[in-house]
């Protein structure tokens, strides 16, 4: 129901605000930094750093990894992109929609999808409400087994 929320039209907005949150911030807006943006919001899903560098090297091979990472270290730090830590010892990123939502990860390929849940977000309210604790943030993951892997036979 919701499958096309992040179609071409949003992604290329996406990556037209992101590259407006850079300059704002005081960074230089470089062919590569153009690249890397292009490369998380258009990409694979949920990139890693060096599926992100991969992209970027086609586009612009004097790209180093480094600048991948600084640039996402920057856009972090505005809050403009999600980092996933899942256990796969690679970060995972979300440039695509920053804001906190649930995930699922398939534990065979790897593969990591946007979730929408009924009710996600009160999830922190109500974790709030129980603890007591001022809560500002979330992270809501599922494992198991993508479609595709579970139509493979091993
Ligand atoms: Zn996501």
């Amino acid at each position: 129901m919701v499958s096309n929320v992040f179609d071409l039209e949003y992604r290329t907005r996406r990556v037209s605000a992101l590259r407006t949150r850079l300059a704002e911030s005081g960074c230089r807006i470089t062919p590569q930094r153009l690249a890397i943006l292009d490369a998380l919001v258009n990409g694979a899903s949920h990139p890693t750093a060096e599926e992100i560098y991969a992209l970027v090297l086609k586009v612009s091979p004097t790209t180093s990894l480094a600048t991948v990472y600084k640039t996402l270290d920057t856009l972090k730090a505005l809050g403009e992109v999600q980092e996933l830590e899942l256990g796969s010892g690679r970060n995972h990123y979300d440039a695509v929609d920053p804001v906190a939502h649930p995930h699922v990860v398939c534990t065979q390929c790897g593969r990591i999808e946007d979730v929408r849940i009924e009710g996600a977000s009160r999830l922190l309210e109500e974790a709030s409400r129980a603890s007591g604790y001022q809560l500002l943030t979330e992270r809501l993951e599922f494992f198991g087994i993508c479609h595709s892997c579970q139509t493979t036979k091993n």
